[in-house]
């Protein structure tokens, strides 16, 4: 990023340039017949203060069994490697697991161990290791697919070769699960034309980003991010040359 230029828009949201640890926030949608979780978080082993969705299910009187489905944004640490419990068994053991093709595909491929670099060499190892245990219970699906009543599958990718967002709509409301598309509530918002070091191909993931921002203001979409302050869920306002995330006040 512009660095001359990125304290000017951290110092906005009163954040300094060390390293920032934003929030993991799990989108769960309840339709009186499904239970769908977007994404299964990171697990224990990740970060100190991450894995703490069973908590936050219990608190809402649901276990992790009532999950009918689980649907993955994408196959990153903080998304995928929650879906197992302490012995290695699915968490979510009743749910259909639910990934874009082209995702499955990028990460189950032998080789991309060896061609995703070094820095993430780790994350191919840990999303083959769990997709090699719950592979029968996947279900694969492409862009624009209606994956389940009322939940249309939207690509993004950029952020990871396959990343899918996703469009929750009931009649003339809608919502945007954006996954990591739309990483954080302060560069990705104000200066969505930034390349970002932590999307894979930042020059797709550009290109990804002003697309989905284009949608939601066209479309009037709500929106629900991963890595998004306070819960994550808000709506999108233009400010200057870019735009604002306005949290949701419930
Ligand atoms: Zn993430």
């Amino acid at each position: 990023m512009p660095q001359e230029n990125l304290a000017e828009v951290l110092s906005d949201f009163s954040l300094g340039a060390e390293q920032l640890e934003p929030e993991c926030n799990l989108t769960l949608y309840q339709d009186g017949t499904r239970t769908v979780l977007f994404d299964a978080g990171s697990g224990p082993d990740f970060m100190p203060t991450a894995g703490t969705i069973q908590n936050s299910l219990s608190a809402m009187g649901i276990a992790p069994e009532d999950i009918t489905h689980l649907v993955f944004t994408h196959a990153h640490p903080d998304h995928i490697w929650g879906t197992l419990d302490d012995f290695g068994d699915p968490l979510f053991a009743n749910a259909s697991h639910m990934m874009g093709r082209a995702e499955w595909d990028y990460w189950w491929d032998p080789q991309t161990v060896d061609t995703i670099g070094t820095a993430r060499q780790t994350f191919a190892v840990g999303a083959k290791n769990r997709m090699s245990v719950l592979q029968d219970r996947f279900e694969f699906f492409e862009d624009g697919q209606e994956i389940l009543p009322g939940i249309q599958a939207v690509s993004s990718p950029g952020h990871t070769p396959g990343h899918m967002s996703f469009e929750i709509r009931q009649g003339t409301q809608a919502v945007l699960v954006t996954g990591d598309a739309i990483g954080n509530h302060h560069v990705a918002f104000r200066r969505p034309m930034w390349p970002s070091g932590s999307d894979q191909d930042a020059k797709l993931a550009i290109a990804t980003r002003q697309r989905l921002f284009d949608r939601i203001m066209t479309d009037d979409l709500a929106i629900a991010g991963f890595h998004l302050p306070n819960g994550g869920m808000g709506r999108v306002d233009v400010i200057g040359d870019g735009y604002e995330f306005v949290q949701d006040p419930t």
